[in-house]
């Protein structure tokens, strides 16, 4: 089956969910299959071509931010344990660490990630995260955002790094 990755047109994001007409020009232009998006990183809107849409099985699979195959090394820390890892998959809200170190469920961690992700130049980003599941060596993370500002900086930082890090197929 083909997927269509589709991209932001003015930031290249992968992360943009489709969002309900919020004008009649929206509503018009759905009839012709042109769906309103907005990109998580960037907020701006646009619309995009697509047929055949509401045939798809009838599963709504936008509704579960997307996840996108990465390769990032990392190294974490917290109260009990430290090491590194290597970050397979991400999307806005978590990521899997595949990691050698035993890490428990609820434990808050530490992530570094590489200096190319952060907004500024010569700093590492730091990101907070819980464990949410263990498997093996892989472990389901949850990134921590309290704040509006934190968790659009947590938006930026993961673009960047799936822009930079994505695994092609
Ligand atoms: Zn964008």
């Amino acid at each position: 089956m083909a997927t269509t990755k589709t991209l932001c047109p003015f930031c290249e994001s992968p992360f943009v969910t489709r969002v309900p007409p919020a004008s009649l020009m929206d509503t018009l232009a759905t009839l012709i299959s042109l769906h309103p998006f907005q990109c998580e990183a960037c907020k701006k809107r646009f619309r995009i071509k697509q047929q055949g849409g509401q045939s798809s099985s009838g599963q709504d699979q936008r509704r579960k931010s997307l996840r996108v195959p990465v390769q990032i090394p990392v190294t974490f820390e917290s109260n009990e344990v430290s090491g590194e890892g290597m970050l397979t998959d991400m999307s806005l809200y978590g990521c899997t660490l595949d990691t050698k170190q035993n890490l428990r469920s609820g434990l808050v961690i530490k992530l570094n990630l590489p200096a190319s992700t952060a907004g500024k130049p010569n700093s590492t980003p730091q990101q907070l995260a819980t464990v949410m599941g263990v498997n093996g060596n892989r472990v389901g993370l949850k990134f921590l955002a309290y704040s509006f500002q934190e968790r659009d900086a947590l938006t930026q930082t993961v673009t960047k790094s799936v822009k930079i890090f994505a695994r092609d197929k």
